[in-house]
């Protein structure tokens, strides 16, 4: 495939799981199964599909680096096991590593609860020119913590700083930080790999008997899933509360690995597509510049 026709499928294959307003979004609406006009026979035409589409991401990304003027972030947000790793992983894999930068955000140290919950994340932006990757970010302030209230107690936030209308205050903020970069050039797209309560059961298993897989496994993973419609619930109004044009949710389809990988890759080539990228031109004193270096090493 061309490129032009690898970037016109991307947007073809994103679109349907982009969120840019969140009103009237509901989960129930999206089948983590769902795996568009591929069938599971199709599996070996999605490794096609990711191939040509890590090509792609990697020509764009060279555009993107040596253009130096926008920068990327990409959120990933998503129950355990839900694949952020591997998807993570395979979608990046073409990419220059000089031009990327990915972050995991855990439970937050003794010096992060000293500070404002952004102040870790806005230590690990990407600069421009990069591609940054937060697995798990601040979004977690809006769902573990919401799910958890013991985790907010752990905040040392003044008292009367916490009232019921604590959520939708974060939601507004995630809001106005993220026009903030995008009004700074930094694009943000967000992903909320959905996996089913079924699946994940299935990949705990499967972690639990494949002693390859056993350092993956924690029994905490597994003790969440009693939260299970507590995460969904926060994970929903996350997503009608802060999905917005200038950094929307992609809502991806996860019991199928192959397939979220392509619909992850479809989005970041989509976007990175969006920016009209291109090599920085070349002016007159650089052209003379150029010529006068040439000359002297053929001399
Ligand atoms: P993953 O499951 O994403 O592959 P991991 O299992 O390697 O990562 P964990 O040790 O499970 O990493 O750390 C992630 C844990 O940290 C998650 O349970 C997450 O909910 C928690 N966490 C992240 N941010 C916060 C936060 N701000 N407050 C409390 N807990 C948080
Ligand atoms: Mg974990």
């Amino acid at each position: 495939m061309k490129t032009k026709e690898i970037i016109k499928r991307a947007r073809e294959l994103s679109e349907p799981f982009r969120i840019s307003k969140g009103k009237n979004f509901r989960l129930k609406d999206v089948d983590p199964d769902d795996t568009l006009d591929f069938t599971k026979a199709d599996k070996a035409r999605s490794k096609e599909a990711l191939a040509s589409g890590v090509e792609a991401l990697a020509q764009l990304q060279d555009k993107l680096y040596a253009q130096d003027k926008w920068a990327v972030l990409l959120i990933f947000q998503a129950m355990d096991a839900a694949g952020k790793d591997g998807a993570i992983k395979h979608v990046m894999s073409g990419i220059n590593p000089q031009g990327c930068q990915v972050y995991s955000f855990k439970s937050p140290s003794a010096d992060d609860l000293d500070h404002d919950y952004l102040w870790r994340c806005m230590k690990c932006l990407p600069n421009r020119g990069h591609i940054g990757i937060f697995n798990r970010s601040y979004y977690e302030e809006v769902l573990v913590v919401r799910v958890h209230p013991a985790f907010l107690a752990k905040q040392k936030l003044p008292p009367e700083l916490i009232g019921k209308n604590i959520w939708e205050g974060r939601f507004e903020d995630m809001r106005n930080f993220e026009q903030y970069l995008a009004r700074n050039g930094i694009i943000v797209r967000k992903f909320f790999l959905h996996v089913s309560k079924k699946e994940q059961k299935q990949r705990f298993l499967d972690r639990i008997d494949d002693p390859l897989k056993n350092w993956k496994f924690s029994s905490n993973d597994a003790s969440e899933r009693d939260y299970w419609d507590d995460y969904m619930k926060a994970y929903e109004e996350m997503i009608q509360e802060t999905s917005t044009k200038y950094a929307p949710w992609y809502v991806v389809p996860a019991d199928n690995k192959w397939f979220t990988r392509v619909i992850v890759a479809s989005a970041v080539i989509e976007t990175l597509d969006s920016l009209d990228l291109a090599y920085p031109e070349v002016d007159e004193s650089k052209l003379k510049e150029l010529a006068a270096a040439k000359k002297k090493l053929l001399s």
